[in-house]
């Protein structure tokens, strides 16, 4: 039985394997696909104390290191489900089960869907979530990103570099993201803004070759719908915990309602990172959830040896 089972291999996740093994507890990490999460689809992360600008793939690449050079123990593998049998906890993935004495569950989040007409059929046909990974296919194409927040603004950043044009569709006059991203796309030649509008329909060609080739549009106030021709349509409304596997108390959203030191509704059961209520999705914020929640745990686990003695 492993001490620690972290649920998660993204900045949260490893930064609290780092602390664990430190304290001396036998972790594990356990990762859906590959150990880096969210923010090694970053292009270019710029506000991370100390690294003034580092990719996101390379600074994962650190992490991982760092994390399995001090002993963290890390696998590939899907988790289905976690359960406790008194201070027990149980782990059950797609090979096998797990048992752990505490848990870190640091699942982080996914972008949102539209839930429009068309954007299911042409996924990847030209809608995307990720500009760093779709990006490229747009050279010289027109683009729209949809949404006003930070990931919004810094995809449409990455995708005036590539692309001829992009316009940036948000349903209110003023963006959410902040200010220096803000005062970048307003000096961008090629980033041109549609505000007060939304995206009814993604529309695009039918037949054996598949192709987004417009959106309609609503103008929220006027409520006059008008056509944009698009090649490609970048969606960035917000995100999604991944927070299924777990049945702890959540927010209506879904994220994890967590005590100060970071602690689930159930005992040993800790939540960091992007997947419980923060309202700050930062790197740096999920590095500091990482190490909150380890430290907790340890504590807690310290305090389950005292009872035993
Ligand atoms: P977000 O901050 O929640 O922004 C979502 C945007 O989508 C908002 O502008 C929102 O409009 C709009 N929106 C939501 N639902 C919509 C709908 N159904 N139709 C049209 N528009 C809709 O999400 P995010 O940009 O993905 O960022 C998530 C977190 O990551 C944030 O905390 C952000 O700061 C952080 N982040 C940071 C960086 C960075 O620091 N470089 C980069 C990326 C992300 P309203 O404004 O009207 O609500």
């Amino acid at each position: 039985m492993y001490d620690l089972i972290i649920i998660g291999g993204g900045p949260a996740g490893l930064t609290a394997g780092v602390y664990a093994v430190r304290s001396g507890l036998d972790t594990l990490v356990l990762e859906r696909s590959e150990i880096g999460g969210q923010i090694a689809l970053a292009d270019i992360v710029e506000n991370y104390p100390g690294l003034p600008s580092i990719s996101g793939v390379e600074l994962m690449e650190k992490y991982r290191s760092h994390a399995q050079g001090v002993g963290v123990k890390t696998k590939i593998t899907d988790v289905l489900s976690i359960r406790s049998e008194g201070a027990k906890k149980i782990v059950s993935t797609d090979s096998g089960e797990l048992e752990s004495r505490a848990i870190i569950i640091a699942t982080g989040a996914n972008p949102k869907h539209l839930n429009v007409p068309g954007e299911r059929e042409y996924v990847s046909k030209g809608v995307s979530y990720c500009a760093l990974c779709d990006g490229p296919f747009f050279r010289n194409k027109t683009v729209a990103v949809i949404g006003g927040g930070n990931s919004a603004i810094t995809d449409a950043l990455l995708l005036s570099r590539i692309a001829r044009k992009v316009y940036i569709v948000h349903r209110r006059d003023r963006l959410r993201a902040t200010k220096i991203l803000q005062d970048r796309a307003f000096t961008t030649s090629n980033i041109e803004f549609i505000f007060n509008s939304c995206v009814t329909e993604i529309v695009g060609s039918r037949g054996e070759i598949r192709r987004v080739e417009k959106i309609i549009l609503k103008n929220l106030k006027s409520e006059e719908i008008s056509e944009l021709a698009a090649d490609g349509v970048f969606i960035y409304v917000g995100i999604h915990p991944n927070t299924e596997i777990v049945n702890v108390e959540k927010d209506q959203e879904g994220f994890i309602k967590t005590s100060p030191s970071l602690e689930t509704s159930e005992k040993g059961i800790y939540a960091a990172g992007d997947c419980r209520d923060t309202n700050i999705w930062q790197l740096v914020a999920a590095v500091r959830d990482g190490a909150l929640a380890a430290i907790a745990a340890n504590e807690y686990l310290e305090s389950l040896n005292e009872q035993i003695k």
